[in-house]
């Protein structure tokens, strides 16, 4: 019924072929719709991420963005990373076949309950800062580390897994920074912000900016990886105390934020005022330094009083170590680009 749903709704998308059925919708995002699937023969569960190749149009050639997403998933396989399964390409689309996380996002946990018990938040932190460290130590950014970007595989005991490669982009050495202008205003670092110099020199902004322009620019200066850390830190100060750490209101939302980001200290309070513990403020704020150097890295936070003795609940004994050539992470990107262009193109 839902297929058939689908079919008259959209026009000639793939129906899953002899291998799967399409049995449901699981969300709409800026680039994807994401889809349940599952197989005719086993009845296993699927996603499957539909995007639209001629988006990715630009004068005339084929841009995909996605590319780089598809690249960095089918080489990761973590507990706590959404892991990659196939993918298809049929007609306009491409489907990127994933695991299925059945409990939804962290957001949609947000918006019903407030705020996360502290417990559950420690088993979050530490399950997303092995996550981390893996990406990390391939030189791989995530760069849009948000709650919408992190989902529910299991309730009891607790699994999160890290979703949405898209905005990724992969460095392999420490000098090649990334540049480009990216992640959810909420979370996102300060130095990543188009205006970042001209508030570090102290003049303050010269002028308020919108949403829409400030991400339409490039940042002044590179950043790396202590980007995520930031976002990670900004994350874990929602899901405690319901708030995430810089707003804006009103129409003026996004230019407020901006400067709030810039000028302003972060203020601890509301994590106080809803009873979370000293050694979360301490873990937090350690995170949220505006000197991306000063930020501690995965181990570190760890080791943290605060999380150093929340026992595990994924096994991380068969995680494999990384790759002595972080560029041997980027195999096949060649021919994966040309399967896109080849099959039935526009
Ligand atoms: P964005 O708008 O952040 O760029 P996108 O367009 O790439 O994202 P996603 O956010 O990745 O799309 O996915 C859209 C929705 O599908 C999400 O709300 C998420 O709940 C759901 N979803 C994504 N991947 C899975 C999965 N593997 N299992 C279950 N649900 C998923």
């Amino acid at each position: 019924q839902f297929a058939s749903m689908r079919e008259s709704t959209y026009g000639n998308h793939w129906n899953g072929g002899s291998l799967y059925n399409f049995t449901g919708l699981l969300g709409r995002g800026a680039f994807a719709t994401v889809y349940r699937i599952q197989t005719k023969k086993e009845g296993d569960l699927y996603a499957a991420k539909e995007l639209d190749k001629r988006r990715f149009i630009k004068n005339g050639v084929l841009d995909l963005k996605f590319d780089s997403e598809l690249n960095i998933m089918k080489n990761l396989k973590h507990p706590n990373i959404v892991n990659y399964i196939d993918c298809h390409n049929y007609q306009h689309w491409i489907y990127i076949l994933m695991e299925f996380v059945p409990y939804g996002e962290l957001a949609q946990q947000l918006r019903n309950r407030g705020a996360i018990p502290e417990a559950d938040v420690q088993q979050i932190a530490k399950q997303i800062l092995h996550a981390l460290d893996y990406l990390h130590r391939r030189n791989i950014t995530h760069r849009d580390i948000k709650p919408d970007n992190i989902l529910i595989a299991s309730l009891n005991p607790l699994i999160v897994k890290l979703s949405d490669f898209g905005l990724s982009k992969c460095v392999t050495d420490q000098e090649t920074f990334l540049k480009t202008f990216c992640g959810t205003l909420l979370y996102c670092a300060p130095e990543v912000y188009p205006d970042y110099g001209n508030y570090t020199q102290g003049s303050g902004p010269k002028r308020r900016r919108g949403l829409g322009e400030a991400a339409s620019k490039p940042p002044p200066s590179p950043y790396d990886q202590s980007v995520d850390m930031w976002s990670f830190g900004a994350v874990i100060f929602h899901l405690l105390c319901g708030k995430p750490p810089v707003t804006g209101r009103g129409d003026d939302r996004g230019a407020q934020m901006l400067n709030n980001i810039m000028t302003k200290e972060v203020d601890f309070e509301p994590l106080r005022q809803e009873g979370i513990s000293e050694a979360a403020v301490d873990f937090i704020a350690r995170l949220l330094n505006r000197n991306p150097a000063s930020r501690p890295k995965e181990a570190e936070c760890l080791q943290h009083p605060w999380l150093r003795d929340v026992p595990d609940n994924c096994n991380y004994d068969d995680v494999e170590e990384p790759l002595a050539d972080a560029e041997n992470q980027l195999e096949d990107i060649d021919e994966l680009s040309e399967d896109f262009v080849d099959d039935d193109m526009i």
